[in-house]
């Protein structure tokens, strides 16, 4: 199964396809929402296979990218105070404010010698908690990661002394800002992220066609998977029509996951929320419950929750504007300069789904342009 979604043979045939479509077409811009899916472009050469009026522009997909540094100060306050915060490999090394004097990472912090500690998830997390020390779960992630954090508040089996910096944001609201902030939005057609539709289900996406009149498929992550979505997106374009369409039906239902979408709407509200760079998008993220807000980290150590809007984007790092398709991480002039995997500089670029990131490590035109070929 894997190996035909990969097919270089079956690949070129459907660019051709494409390329074929696309004669008939105006210049189409398709925003791939999700970092895997950038990951798969880049790293596979999609891009290249594109004929020139097929524009792919990555979008707001990358978790690490769009989590505000007000949460990273945070959870770096509570390691220097002496709390144990456990979390995820890439969150670990993501940048806060960068103030002088604290800092600017969990993973700096740890250099300090605060206890700090990176985990596959939260069942790791609640495990090492189980020795009593007052710990912190810094949870970063779309809808996808959700269930499988919250889930031990909804089973009951945290322990005490455990608590959670909730930092969760959800996929929707975003694609609808993003639609919304630029009147005219040159987007014409959207792929979907496959791994939260697997919680959330395609019909969760269903409004990009009804309320924007953009054509919209959810995708699985192979190349070929990736190609498929793109041809379905240009010919509903070439017929005038716009609808959802689920190219990654072995994964996604049309409903969703019913106990990971229970065990979200018992432990959290949705509420208003801020994305990095970006300000505050209604409805955009999760909140511990009332009734669980003691096992809101921020609230048990006095911190608080992000209520005014401080931009906190860095000096001179376009990652917003990255994260909302408005440019290219070669558009910035501190990319591969300032910039770079070894030394990030800002958000985009310390994530394996960071668009910055991905393109320094795949994005060489030239090198894929000479591995495919001219079609
Ligand atoms: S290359 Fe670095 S500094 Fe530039 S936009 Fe990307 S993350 Fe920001």
């Amino acid at each position: 199964m894997l190996a035909k979604l990969r097919d270089r043979e079956v690949s070129l045939k459907i660019a051709k396809k494409i390329k074929e479509l696309s004669k008939n077409l105006d210049n189409i811009k398709i925003m791939n929402f999700c970092g895997t899916h950038e990951w798969t472009i880049t790293h596979y050469g999609i891009r290249y296979l594109m004929p020139e009026n097929v524009e792919l522009i990555a979008g707001p997909g990358c978790p690490v990218c769009i989590t505000p540094a007000h949460y990273v100060d945070a959870t770096v306050k509570l390691a220097m105070e002496g709390v144990r915060v456990l979390t995820f490999g890439d969150s670990y090394r993501l940048m806060g404010s960068k103030r002088r004097g604290i800092p600017k990472s969990l993973e700096e912090a740890k250099e300090r010698g605060a206890d700090v500690e990176i985990v596959y998830g939260m069942l790791d997390a609640v495990k090492i908690a189980k020795d009593g020390k007052e710990s912190a779960f810094f949870a970063v992630g779309f809808e996808t990661t959700a269930p499988a954090v919250l889930s031990p508040l909804y089973s009951g089996e945290i322990p005490e002394n455990m608590s959670l910096v909730v930092a969760h944001r959800l996929t929707p609201p975003i694609m609808r800002y993003v639609l919304e902030k630029f009147p005219g939005s040159p987007i014409r057609g959207v792929i979907a992220p496959g791994h939260v539709s697997t919680i959330t289900g395609s019909s969760t996406w269903e409004f990009v066609a009804e309320d924007y009149g953009i054509p919209i498929a959810v995708s699985g992550f192979e190349p070929v998977d990736v190609l498929l979505s793109i041809l379905e997106i240009l010919r509903q374009i070439d017929r005038g029509e716009a609808r959802l369409f689920n190219e990654y039906s072995r994964a996604v239902s049309y409903k969703g996951n019913g106990r990971a979408l229970r065990i979200i709407e018992s432990t959290t509200d949705v509420v208003d929320a801020a994305w990095r760079g970006i300000g505050f998008v209604p409805r955009s993220g999760l909140a511990l419950k009332e009734e669980l807000s003691e096992f809101d980290a921020l609230r048990r150590y006095g911190i608080g929750e992000m209520v005014e809007w401080r931009d906190d984007s860095l000096p001179g790092c376009r990652c917003a504007e990255v994260t909302l398709g408005m440019a290219k991480p070669t558009d910035c002039p501190l990319f591969m300069r300032a910039c770079t995997p070894e030394r990030p500089y800002g958000p985009c670029m310390v994530s394996g789904e960071g668009t910055c990131l991905i393109w320094a490590k795949y994005g060489s035109s030239e090198f894929l342009r000479g591995l495919i070929g001219d079609l």
